[in-house]
């Protein structure tokens, strides 16, 4: 069996075909992490008990010959933000070391129920806070494309599990480029959904008006398979929206000819690595051979993007975290003599630098006499972001960019120079202020092998669009990336 090879739709084919059992499947990837991830560090849980279980089932409907839902026997792994019943989910960070959460956020119940096989949990920043997976309170990623090098972050570990080949899909978050830029580093594909597309029950939150859900594949049609199980209205979380999810994978593979593509300049400017230019003009030039018309836009607010991203969700984040106070449950520290000692010393020994960095930048943004400077004005700001992107989708259909400024760094490189790190958001920032889709597919390498990121941004709730492109993209490139 060559797990390395399986995707989303290979898995439940040869399950179905009886090439092998989801039991014998799951002992291979179990093998093929022992062995591996000690030294990438992408797991920080397996999650064997639920993972065995649940391929017995497969295997019971498999061997009655009955039909096999739409994820049958794939086997995933989830970003440790994400909650999973009976599971330990810190969110990376210290506080929840001896976290188990009591439910199953809705994406998992939605995976579960259509076959797919939990296989662990993934190491991330901590709290999802960072661009490196650095901040983990437990160890760094090492990216599987080059281990001196960062799987990028926050959800490196999701990035590095696919690019490794011990998991055939998985599930992150992006805030503010968390799937789009491991995805782009680690030379994945991974897809930041709408705001509201996919339900946020049972992920912990950073800043609730940017976090989206979304998963991680080798390919395109991957993601799309995926998202289409994931995605809809959900009652338990109020900002999920009522809106129709089609049948993702059916649009992947549709010709793209007469699509109109914008390419913001502001995109391509200064800061920009020269290779990563080349690789991402390269696949516009083959979406114009595809028959789209590529069009030159203008997103006028973009620079100032990362001032807005870092007021707004320090400031959420801010207020989010203040329930991790050692009461209800995390980490307490021990031998404490007064109630406001307890939280102080919790939040002080649970929490890392970075955590506590934007929990202080945060809580200056929100208090009195600053609110009005920082975080009004960065809202206003967002809406002009906001209004950018609308005023481009008037004009095209989809936009095309590189995701990331530069390729994967080393481990070290930016880990004291926050300022530095913050910069590596500037093209996926954007799109998560306005809301909208964005995918990222590997467009190619760079002279030392290092892959390259294409982003593909969407209009609200199209992600079918942006599927259509990105696909298209992958199929014209293939062979120019691994
Ligand atoms: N790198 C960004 C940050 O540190 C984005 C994180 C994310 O998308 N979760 O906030």
């Amino acid at each position: 069996m060559n797990i390395d090879l399986l995707t989303v739709e290979s898995t439940r084919t040869a399950i179905a075909e009886k090439q092998f059992t989801a039991a014998a499947m799951v002992d291979a990837f179990y093998e093929k992490i022992g062995k591996d991830d000690p030294d990438i560090g992408a797991y920080l849980t397996l999650s064997e008990e639920g993972a065995y279980a649940q391929a017995a089932r497969i295997d019971e409907l498999a061997g009655r010959g009955d039909a096999l839902p739409a994820l049958a026997g794939v086997p995933i792994a989830v970003k440790d933000v994400i909650s999973t019943k009976g599971v330990r989910t810190t969110a990376g960070s210290k506080i929840l070391a001896n976290y188990d959460a009591p439910y199953n956020a809705t994406v998992i119940d939605r995976l579960e129920a259509a076959g797919a096989i939990v296989l662990g949990k993934t190491n991330c920043d901590e709290f999802a806070m960072g661009s490196s997976n650095e901040n983990s309170g437990f160890h760094p990623v090492r990216n599987p494309r080059d281990r001196t090098r960062v799987p990028g972050g926050s959800s490196g570990g999701s990035a590095a599990v696919i690019a490794a080949g011990t998991a055939v899909a998985s599930l992150g978050t992006d805030t503010g480029g968390s799937i789009r830029q491991p995805a782009s580093f680690c030379g994945v594909v991974g897809l930041m959904p709408t705001y509201g597309r996919v339900s946020r029950y049972g992920l912990i939150a950073f800043a609730s008006s940017l976090d989206k859900i979304g998963p991680f594949g080798k390919t395109v049609k991957d993601a799309a398979l995926l998202l289409e199980v994931m995605a809809g209205r959900d009652p338990m979380d109020s900002t999920s929206a009522d809106v129709p999810v089609p049948r993702y994978s059916d649009f992947v593979g549709q010709p793209i000819a007469g699509l109109k593509i914008g390419v913001p300049g502001e995109y391509f400017g200064e800061g920009l690595d020269a290779e990563v230019r080349a690789a991402v003009e390269a696949a516009i030039k083959k979406l114009a051979e595809a028959g789209c018309e590529i069009v030159p836009i203008s997103l006028k607010h973009t620079s100032y993007a990362i001032p807005t991203y870092y007021l707004v969700a320090t400031a959420e984040a801010s207020s989010n975290l203040a329930r991790f106070d050692g009461v209800r449950y995390s980490v307490r520290a021990k031998s404490v003599k007064t109630p406001a000692e307890m939280y102080r010393r919790t939040r002080n020994e649970g929490f890392g630098a970075e955590v506590k960095r934007r929990i202080m930048l945060g809580t200056y943004a929100l208090s009195a006499g600053y609110y009005d400077a920082y975080y009004l004005k960065a809202q206003k700001v967002r809406s002009l972001i906001a209004r950018d992107f609308d005023e481009a989708f008037a004009k095209v259909d989809a936009i095309v960019t590189p995701t990331t400024p530069t390729t994967a760094f080393r481990l070290g490189e930016k880990a004291d120079d926050p300022l530095a790190m913050y910069l590596a958001d500037i093209f996926t920032v954007t799109a998560s202020l306005a809301g909208i889709p964005g995918l990222s597919l590997p467009c190619g390498n760079n002279s030392d092998g290092l892959p390259i990121g294409l982003q593909v941004l969407g209009k609200h709730f199209d992600e079918a669009t942006v599927l259509r492109v990105g696909h298209v993209a992958e199929h014209a490139l293939a062979g120019q990336s691994r």
